[in-house]
């Protein structure tokens, strides 16, 4: 008998008919004999209405009252579940995420995790129910109701799967697994088998969107694998582990991020300190800085070339131009929106020749590029909004991902 932790998102919620689907899929997991914690999101579109209806109220709602306010989404979720579970005769009981012993910090919104008790999970299981726990939310140690932040139900069912050392952890959603590439833009992309965790973390981070990214920080941390399925059908999906085996795969998946814009700052000072003031601004305005390029000083001067996303743009351009002010010379522009097209791969520790490809491959056609970054599996790079598919696809190509 195994243990099961199958957390279903928004989309496979979003009604009473696929709430039924759930607790027909738990069901039969039951039958074929294996315990389960279900984890449930609110129902697809709920936390985003009642985000809307507290800033019709209030330009900046207090954040303990928007946890009260979005903790509600998942409790009705976890009772709907749990009626539909009774009508087809399995015994089942929900627990909010507080009843589920999910202890976080204070920081209301965007919590983390201090502790996992799981509550009386256990007990329920042994007497043959199946427990469905509220993504998303936890109190904090006086008892306060807190969330993890957007998309935190994840979180939630992987820590779970850790705390209550489950067999499987299985993350449902509304597509098959992780890709190639997307499937709209590409669509001989194929879905992947397996994939480490690191390569999901950069390809979810850059922009294909799967999960959240502090839910497979957590599994990395904690190696805790799981798997990404359908909860619209029954095929295999997309196991997310430490180690893959296939050797000679250099590069997993081709990720596009289309929502980076460019800040140019020229003629600042030539002299030592001065990227350091801007950047320490940028961060003290809370602003995520993505790829840096600095051309070589000349004459004094110096020309620094950046990108963020696009919602924080005038965040940055604010920020660096009370920096310029400080320092007596510089200017700030911010140029059009960019894409940001990557190849990720934990294979490229032991392999080289892939900037070489992916640069050849957008030369080849005539894509320029404008900034380029690397990490250790990942290579970056910036082009126009316009060529962003384009480049996907003819990167995806020229490392053959849509072979088997
Ligand atoms: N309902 C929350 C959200 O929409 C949490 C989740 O779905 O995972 O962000
Ligand atoms: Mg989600």
């Amino acid at each position: 008998m195994a243990l099961i932790v199958q957390k279903y998102g928004g989309s496979s919620v979003k009604d009473l008919e696929r709430i039924q689907a759930v607790a027909a899929r738990v069901k039969q997991t039951c039958e074929e004999g294996n315990q389960v914690v279900v984890v449930v999101s609110a129902r697809g579109g709920v936390t985003n209405r009642l985000v809307a209806d507290a800033k019709t109220l209030h330009e900046q709602p207090d954040d303990r009252e928007m946890d009260m306010l979005l903790s509600i989404g998942e409790q009705e979720t976890i009772a709907l579940t749990s009626i539909a579970l009774h009508a087809i005769g399995q015994p089942a009981v929900s627990r909010t995420g507080a009843q589920a012993g999910i202890v976080t910090d204070s920081v209301h919104t965007k919590a983390r995790l201090i502790d996992i008790s799981g509550g009386d999970i256990p007990q329920q299981l042994n007497d043959g129910k199946v427990v469905i726990v509220a993504g998303f939310q936890g109190m904090n140690e006086t008892g306060q109701i807190t969330t993890l932040g957007r998309g935190g139900s994840d979180l939630s069912a992987i820590a779970l799967a850790a705390a209550l050392k489950a067999d499987i952890c299985q993350i449902y959603t509304d597509v098959d697994g992780v890709y190639t590439a997307d499937p709209r833009v590409v669509p001989n992309a194929r879905k992947l088998p397996e994939i480490a965790y690191e390569e999901m973390l950069e390809l979810a981070s850059l922009g294909s969107k799967v999960m959240q990214s502090r839910a497979v920080e957590f599994a990395n941390k904690h190696d805790v694998p799981f798997e990404v399925r359908n909860s619209y059908n029954n095929n295999p999906g997309t196991i997310v582990k430490a180690d893959i085996t296939l050797e000679d795969v250099v590069v997993r998946g081709v990720a596009c991020d289309k929502n980076q814009t460019k800040v140019v700052v020229s003629e600042l000072p030539d002299q030592p300190g001065a990227a350091a003031k801007v950047f320490q601004d940028l961060s003290d305005a809370k602003v995520n800085v993505d790829m840096i390029v600095q051309n070589l000083g000349r004459d004094g001067i110096a020309n620094l070339t950046f990108t963020v996303a696009s919602d924080e743009a005038y965040k940055a351009e604010k920020a660096v131009t009370e920096c310029l002010g400080k320092l007596g010379r510089g200017k700030v522009d911010l140029a059009d929106r960019m894409a940001k097209v990557s190849v990720v791969g934990i294979g490229m520790r032991s392999h080289s020749g892939v900037a070489s490809k992916m640069f050849t491959a957008l030369a080849e056609n005539g894509i320029n590029i404008q900034l380029i970054s690397t990490s250790e599996i990942k290579i970056s790079v910036a082009v126009d909004l316009e060529k962003a598919d384009d480049a996907v696809r003819v990167i995806h190509t020229s490392f053959d991902l849509d072979k088997e």
